[in-house]
């Protein structure tokens, strides 16, 4: 009944509500439909997503214009691409007439960029070179060209792909201070585990301290 009703003109929505279903995407299972509403939602999806990426990438040259660095294992590469960035922009005549011009240069030279970023908890993911992907790498999976980054088994302290920023800060300095609390209550005779939290303590620790050094400049 559902196809019958969905094909005529309109139908997909008269089914909807004829069969009382909350997501028109249920009904386009029903109609043999997928792809419709679910791909114009994912398309929508993944414009916004390319808008937000793009208005992180702005803010972070920003800051490096301001003189807060990014820090983290791929903050050399960003900050060499920015330097680049900013001697593609003095090389361009200043003039009253050039602000609008100026400033859809910039968008234009961080697009890419922005199209390389995958945003995780504690960093961003600058996903330049599949085979320098530590997360791939660390799960064994065949890299290719269209390889996209594990951002759940992201090592962000150790892949020269992330870099951090102030937003990451107050997850870190969490990991900091949460872990000594943890060793409070674990037992002497787990030494391993003990090791290890203290490690975590470490390694955000000095996640923080890199991060306040790099913004200080
Ligand atoms: S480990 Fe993290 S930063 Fe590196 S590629 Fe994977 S998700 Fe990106």
């Amino acid at each position: 009944m559902a196809i019958a009703v969905a094909y005529r003109p309109g139908g997909l929505l008269a089914a909807k509500v004829q069969l009382k279903q909350v997501h028109a995407a249920t009904t386009e299972g029903y109609a043999h439909r997928p792809g419709g509403a679910q791909a114009l939602f994912m398309a929508e999806v993944a414009e916004l997503e390319r808008d937000h990426h793009l208005k992180l990438t702005v803010a972070a040259w920003h800051d490096f214009k301001a003189g807060r660095m990014p820090s983290g294992p791929g903050a050399p590469t960003l900050i060499a691409a920015f330097e680049h960035i900013d001697a593609e922009l003095a090389a361009t005549p200043a003039g009253p007439a050039q602000v609008l011009t100026a400033e859809q240069q910039l968008i234009n030279l961080l697009r890419p960029h922005a199209k390389r970023l995958y945003v995780g908890v504690a960093n961003y993911c600058w996903f330049r070179d599949p085979a320098k992907a530590l997360c791939l790498r660390l799960a064994g999976v065949t890299i290719g060209p269209n390889s996209k980054p594990l951002i759940g088994m992201c090592d962000a302290a150790r892949c020269p792909q992330a870099t951090h920023h102030m937003e990451h800060r107050s997850v870190w300095l969490s990991g900091a201070e949460s872990s000594p609390r943890l060793l409070t209550v674990l037992p002497r005779s787990q030494r391993d585990a003990r090791t290890r939290v203290q490690e975590d303590a470490d390694r955000s620790q000095r996640v923080v301290d890199a991060i306040d050094f790099a913004i200080a400049g």
